[in-house]
C-alpha cells in the first residue's frame, strides 16, 4: 500500500497535471506559455520516481523537491523545488503531521521561495496565494478552529490571493517585462499554488470522511 504522504503528493500531481492547459493558458497571457507544461512534466516525473512505501514524510518531500529542481525549467522549477525541499526540512523524520506542522511547512516554504526568488508579497507571484493562506491557517489554529475549517480558510485566502494577482502589476519574473500590461491577468504560479493547497485539503477531507 502506498503511504499517505505518497498519496497526497499523488493527488497534488494529478491535479496539477489535470490543469496543465489552464496553467499554460494563463502563462500565455503574461509569460511564455509553459507553466502548465513545466509543472505537469515535473509531477509526471515525481510520480514516477517517488518510493510509494516510504513512510518518512520528509524523505518524500525532499525527493519531490529534488526531482522538480532537476526536471523543471523556468522560474517555477527552482522555486517549487526549493519549496518542497524546505517543506521537508520542517518535518524531518516525521511519519505523521499535525496542522501545526502544516503551518511550519508553509512558513519554511514561503521563506525559501522569498530567498530564492527575491520576491515579496504583492509582486504577482505564487507568494500572493501562499502568504495569505499561511496567515489564515495560523489564525485558524490560534482560534482553535477545526482542521476542516482551518483548511477551508487557508484555501479561501489563497483563492482571494489569486484574485488579487489580477489587480496588480508583475514586478518579478517574466510577467514583469509587460509592466502595466500584466494587470488584469491572473498569475499562473499563484494559481498552481492554489491548486496545490486545494489538493492537500481535498486529500485531508477524503481521509477523515
Ligand atoms: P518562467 O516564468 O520561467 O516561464 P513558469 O512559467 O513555469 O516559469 O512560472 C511562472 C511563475 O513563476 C509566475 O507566474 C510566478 O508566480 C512565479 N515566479 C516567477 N518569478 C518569481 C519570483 N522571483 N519569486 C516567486 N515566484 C516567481
Ligand atoms: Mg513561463
Amino acid at each position: 500500500m502506498a503511504t499517505k504522504i505518497y498519496q497526497c503528493i499523488q493527488k497534488i500531481g494529478e491535479d496539477i497535471i489535470a490543469n496543465k492547459e489552464f496553467l499554460t493558458d494563463l502563462d500565455s497571457a503574461i509569460g511564455d506559455a509553459d507553466h502548465g507544461i513545466n509543472m505537469a512534466r515535473g509531477f509526471t516525473e515525481v510520480l514516477g520516481q517517488l518510493p510509494q512505501e516510504e513512510e518518512d514524510i520528509s524523505v518524500i518531500l525532499k525527493k519531490t523537491g529534488m526531482v522538480l529542481l532537476s526536471k523543471v525549467g523556468g522560474a517555477s522549477g527552482p522555486l517549487y523545488g526549493t519549496a518542497y525541499m524546505k517543506a521537508a526540512g520542517a518535518v524531518t523524520g516525521k511519519k505523521e503531521i499535525t496542522l501545526e506542522d502544516g503551518k511550519n511547512i508553509m512558513e519554511a516554504v514561503i521563506g525559501g521561495i522569498k530567498l530564492r526568488g527575491k520576491a515579496e508579497r504583492g509582486e504577482k507571484t505564487m507568494l500572493d496565494a501562499l502568504e495569505p493562506a499561511m496567515d489564515a491557517l495560523a489564525k485558524g489554529i490560534e482560534a482553535r478552529d477545526s482542521p476542516e475549517d482551518c483548511l477551508a480558510k487557508m484555501c479561501e485566502a489563497a483563492k482571494e490571493g489569486v484574485e488579487y494577482t489580477k489587480t496588480i502589476r508583475a514586478t518579478k519574473g517574466r510577467a514583469s517585462y509587460l509592466g502595466d500590461r500584466s494587470i488584469g491577468h491572473q498569475d499562473p504560479g499563484a494559481t498552481s499554488a492554489l491548486i496545490t493547497l486545494e489538493a492537500v485539503r481535498a486529500f485531508y477531507l477524503e481521509q477523515v470522511k
